[in-house]
C-alpha cells in the first residue's frame, strides 16, 4: 500500500501543482505572487483602526467590545490574490493553503501575542473556533475556521476545544452593519460541557475573514459570561 507521503507525492505527479494566481507550474502559489501578499507588520486597535502594537484597544474603544486583543495575519484591501487563496481554501480546500494559513497564524500569535512574557502558561491557553450553524455545515461541509484552529493549536502544543456552538440565522455578509448586530443577539453560546473548564482561561478565538468583528464580538460574549479571563482574536483578515 502507498504510504501518504508517497501517495502525495504521486497525486502531484498525477496533477502538477499551479499557481493559483497566474497559472505558472510552481505551487499553489508561485514565489512572484507570493511576494504580493503583504503580512500585517503592525496591529490596530479594533474599533478606531487607529495603530495599536499588539492589536488591543485603545483607551475608550474597547465599550461594547468583549475581546481583548484582535490579531491579524494579512492586509486584505483589494489584494486579489489573498481574495483567492482564501476563496480556494474555503470552497476547494487545498491542503498547502490551509499548512501556509496555519504557518502565518502561528508566527503573527508568537509576534503579538507574547506567549513566553506574559506569564501565560500553555496550559491555560484554549484555542476555541468560531462556529458554524448546523445548516450552513451541510452546505459547506467543513467549519473552516475550525480546521484552521485544531491545526494551529497542534503546531504550537496548546488545547483545542470547540467550545461554542450557533443558532441559524440570516447570512451575516447580506446585512449592514446595525442589522448584523441585532441578527447576531443571543445566537452564540458556550456548550454546556465546556462551561466549567473554560473559566478562569485565556481564549485564542479563531476566524478566517473578520469584518466589523460583530460575530468575534458575540463569540467572546458567550465566551466572557463562562467566566474566561480573557479573548484574543486571532484571523487570516479584515475584509
Ligand atoms: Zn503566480
Ligand atoms: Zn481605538
Amino acid at each position: 500500500m502507498l504510504g501518504v507521503y508517497s501517495a502525495c507525492m504521486f497525486v502531484d505527479f498525477l496533477f502538477p501543482k499551479r499557481c493559483i494566481n497566474c497559472g505558472e507550474f510552481e505551487d499553489f502559489l508561485c514565489s512572484e505572487c507570493k511576494s504580493l501578499i503583504k503580512i500585517v507588520g503592525f496591529q490596530m486597535c479594533p474599533n478606531c483602526k487607529r495603530k495599536s502594537f499588539c492589536g488591543k484597544f485603545c483607551r475608550g474603544c474597547a465599550e461594547s467590545f468583549y475581546f481583548d486583543q484582535l490579531i491579524l495575519c494579512f492586509i486584505y484591501d483589494r489584494n486579489t490574490v489573498l481574495r483567492k487563496l482564501v476563496v480556494n481554501f474555503k470552497y476547494k480546500f487545498l491542503r498547502d493553503i490551509n499548512k501556509f494559513f496555519v504557518s502565518i497564524l502561528v508566527s503573527q500569535f508568537l509576534k503579538f501575542f507574547r506567549l513566553s512574557e506574559d506569564s501565560f502558561s500553555k496550559e491555560n491557553v484554549i484555542v476555541v473556533p468560531v462556529p458554524m450553524s448546523k445548516q450552513k455545515l451541510k452546505v459547506r461541509g467543513e467549519n473552516h475556521a475550525k480546521i484552521l484552529a485544531q491545526n494551529f493549536a497542534k503546531k504550537l502544543n496548546l488545547k483545542f476545544c470547540d467550545a461554542l456552538w450557533r443558532n441559524h440565522r440570516e447570512d451575516q455578509v447580506k446585512l449592514k452593519r446595525h442589522d448584523r448586530l441585532v441578527n447576531l443577539q443571543n445566537s452564540i453560546f458556550v456548550k454546556d460541557e465546556y462551561a466549567k473548564f473554560l473559566a478562569g482561561k485565556n481564549i485564542v478565538l479563531i476566524d478566517d475573514i473578520v469584518t466589523t468583528c460583530s460575530t468575534a464580538n458575540e463569540c467572546s460574549k458567550a465566551l466572557k459570561n463562562s467566566n474566561v479571563r480573557l479573548v484574543c482574536v486571532l484571523a487570516l483578515a479584515r475584509g
